[in-house]
C-alpha cells in the first residue's frame, strides 16, 4: 500500500515575514495530518528560517531545485545536494517544468541530478509531463517515455524505490486548468505501467503525485484515482488552510 504525499513548491514566492505566517498556519493544524507524507519546498534562501519557523516534524523540507555538480566547488550561485541535505532537506524537486522551459534543463541533466540526490541521500521529486501542443499532437507518452528513460537509464529501475515521480501536465500549472481525474488517471497508469515492464514491484510502490491547479474543491476526486498517490502543490500550498484541506484529501 503506497502511502499517499503531498508537497507544496512555493516557487519564487515569499518574505520572511510571509513565510512566518504560513508556518505558523501549517503548525497550527499539522495535528490534524494523519495518512498522508507532507512536504514544503520553499525558495532555497529560506530553507534554513523555513525549517527554524516549523514547530512540527510531521511537515518535511525539501528544495525547489539544486546543482547537477556532485561536489562543492567553484559553480558561482549554485547549491549543492550536500548542502541542501546539511539544512535538513528529505526532497529535492527536479526537473519541474518551469526548469525545463524557462532554463533550458534538458532530460539528461534531469536524470544527472537525479543522480546526485539519491548519492546524497535526498529523495528526488521526479517532475515530468507534456505541453498541450504534445498532447495534442499525439506525442504525449513519448514525450513523458523520454523524460523517465533518461533517468532510468542513468539510475536504474532499482533506485526508483527512492524516487517520487510527480505528472504534471504543463498546459494545468497555474493555469487554473486541472487535468480531468480520467486524464490524470491515464497518464499515472501508463507511468506505472511502464515502470512495471521493468520491475512489478518497484512500480506498485512508486509514489506518483499528480500536479496543476490543485485546490482543495478538486483534490479528492483526483487522489481518489487509483494511481494518482497525492500531489505538488503549487499556488495553493501558500494558503495554509488551503494546502492543509489538499492534504487531508489524500489521506488514507
Ligand atoms: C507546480 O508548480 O508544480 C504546480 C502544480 O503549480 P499549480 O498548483 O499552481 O498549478
Amino acid at each position: 500500500m503506497r502511502k499517499p504525499f503531498v508537497a507544496g513548491n512555493w516557487k519564487m514566492h515569499g518574505s520572511k515575514a510571509f513565510i512566518l505566517n504560513l508556518v505558523t498556519g501549517l503548525n497550527a493544524k499539522s495535528s490534524e495530518l494523519k495518512g498522508v507524507d507532507v512536504a514544503i519546498c520553499p525558495p532555497s534562501l529560506y530553507i534554513d528560517f523555513t525549517k527554524r519557523s516549523l514547530s512540527t516534524e510531521v511537515i518535511a523540507i525539501g528544495a525547489q531545485n539544486m546543482a547537477e555538480e556532485p561536489h562543492q566547488g567553484a559553480f558561482t550561485g549554485e547549491g549543492s545536494a550536500s548542502m541542501l541535505k546539511d539544512l535538513g532537506c528529505r526532497y529535492v524537486i527536479l526537473g519541474h517544468s518551469e526548469r525545463r522551459a524557462i532554463y533550458g534543463e534538458t532530460n539528461s541533466e534531469v536524470a544527472n541530478k537525479v543522480q546526485v540526490a539519491l548519492d546524497a541521500g535526498i529523495t528526488p521529486i521526479l517532475c515530468v509531463g507534456e505541453t498541450l501542443e504534445e498532447r495534442e499532437s499525439g506525442i504525449m507518452e513519448s514525450i513523458i517515455s523520454e523524460q523517465l528513460d533518461a533517468v532510468l537509464g542513468l539510475v536504474g529501475i532499482a533506485a526508483f524505490k527512492g524516487v517520487v515521480i510527480a505528472y504534471e501536465p504543463v498546459w494545468a500549472i497555474g493555469t487554473g486548468v486541472t487535468a480531468s481525474p480520467e486524464q490524470a488517471q491515464e497518464v499515472h497508469a501508463f507511468i506505472r505501467a511502464k515502470l512495471s515492464g521493468l520491475d512489478e514491484n518497484i512500480a506498485a510502490g512508486v509514489v506518483i503525485q499528480y500536479g496543476g491547479s490543485v485546490k482543495p474543491n478538486n483534490a479528492k476526486e483526483l487522489f481518489g484515482q487509483p494511481d494518482i498517490d497525492g500531489g505538488l502543490i503549487g499556488g495553493a500550498s501558500l494558503d495554509a488552510d488551503d494546502f492543509i484541506a489538499i492534504c487531508k484529501a489524500a489521506e488514507i
